[in-house]
């Protein structure tokens, strides 16, 4: 067996025709840049998401720095997050100016623990940024009441989360702004990057429509300074075909993780995932905690399972991130989980018999090393 951790070939053969159809189209229509396709997805996506704007841009990272940029968050600012996140989550706040100010996680549903955020609020905080990490929502009820009693601007990052809900609402639409990435491997995936912003303020979106694209008022004309994010028209191409098939491919996962679950509960040395309740776990990714983890990474590895590791290090611990002052020790829920993580190979076309194999193979390993 050789299963990777995610396998976009798969799906690329089972919309190859459509796929390669609508990229002739794209060159045909030498549509490039933004432009008519970009468009169709934009509505398209903001109907998925039921929310009125959708705004393609040219990264998650992209996005998020274009929602706070657009909310006025800048220097002298605050902007609260969870030390359990991709890198790029703290870049969009550094590169806005403001300073990122981090917290804990839960230690079961691994998203920000919500008392330290509470705790952490200081005149200067502006924003807060919600990671749904691994597909997971955060608890978005009690943090939308602590922004609204504290005056703060919420911007999900939604990047690990398409079609993900709590109590019935998607996340990308509780907030100000929700940032998506399209990330290739991300569950809703371009041929390249790309990213997209979603929000129901109309005043937003103009202005992030404008920063994205130089600053521009029309064509000759630029009104403030901007900046180069602009979506691919072969990505707007790519995404509106893929977009259809997300809520199937949503439940493909939902189902490999389901069968995950049933086939490693109760073995002694695997902790499970736990989805937040009233919430819908959308599994970008599933991670398991294990003791031995490295030993058990080596023999599934062996074992032709490409099973990975997300994150090894906390973004408190990153090097660039030592002017901060942050220390080993200030955040022991996150830490001891980076060193039990282990990502197991969950993608829509996953077979049951592929999940068979790799639920016995980290049993074995588990018993050996854990
Ligand atoms: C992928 C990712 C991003 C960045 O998205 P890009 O499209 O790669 O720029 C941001 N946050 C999280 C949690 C991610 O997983």
């Amino acid at each position: 067996m050789n299963i990777p951790l995610v396998d976009l070939k798969r799906q690329y053969h089972s919309l190859r025709p459509e796929l390669e159809r609508a990229m002739q189209s794209v060159i045909e229509d030498t549509a490039f840049i933004q432009g008519p396709y970009v468009q169709r997805f934009e509505a398209d996506f903001a109907r998925a998401l039921d929310v009125s704007q959708a705004i393609g841009c040219s990264s998650g990272t992209s996005a998020l720095f274009l929602a706070l940029k657009a909310l006025g968050v800048g220097s002298g600012d605050e902007v609260i997050t969870t030390t359990h996140s991709f890198f790029a989550t703290v870049e969009a706040i550094v590169e806005v100016g403001a300073r990122p100010v981090l917290v804990d996680i839960d230690p079961e549903t691994y998203t920000l623990s919500l008392q330290q955020a509470e705790q952490k609020i200081s005149n200067k905080t502006r924003a807060v940024i919600p990671v749904h990490i691994y597909g997971n929502p955060v608890s978005m009820g009690p943090l939308m009441e602590l922004a609204r009693s504290a005056g703060l601007h919420i911007v999900e990052d939604c990047a690990q989360s398409h079609l993900a809900e709590y109590q019935g609402g998607k996340t990308g639409t509780f907030g100000a702004a929700g940032c998506f990435s399209f990330y290739p491997g991300k569950n809703l995936g371009a041929y390249g990057d790309a990213g997209a912003v979603t929000t129901n303020d109309k005043t937003l979106a103009d202005r992030m429509r404008k920063l994205l694209n130089h600053g521009r008022q029309d064509k000759y004309l630029h009104d403030s300074m901007g900046y180069n994010h602009r979506m691919d028209g072969l990505q707007g191409a790519v995404l509106g075909v893929k977009l259809p098939h997300l809520e199937d491919w949503t439940r493909a996962r939902i189902s490999a993780a389901a069968k995950y679950n049933s086939l490693l509960k109760d073995v002694p040395g695997i902790q499970l995932p736990v989805p937040t309740a009233d919430g819908r776990h959308v599994y970008h990714l599933y991670v398991v905690q294990v003791s031995g983890r490295d030993k058990v990474l080596a023999d599934l590895e062996a074992a032709g399972i490409g099973a990975g590791i997300h994150y090894p290090v906390p973004l408190h611990l990153q090097p660039a991130m030592l002017e901060y002052g942050y220390r080993n020790g200030d955040f022991p829920v996150a830490e001891q989980a980076a060193a039990r993580y282990l990502s197991l190979p969950i993608f829509p076309e996953i077979t049951d018999s592929e999940i068979d194999y790799i639920a016995d193979r980290l049993k074995k390993a588990v018993a050996a090393h854990g």
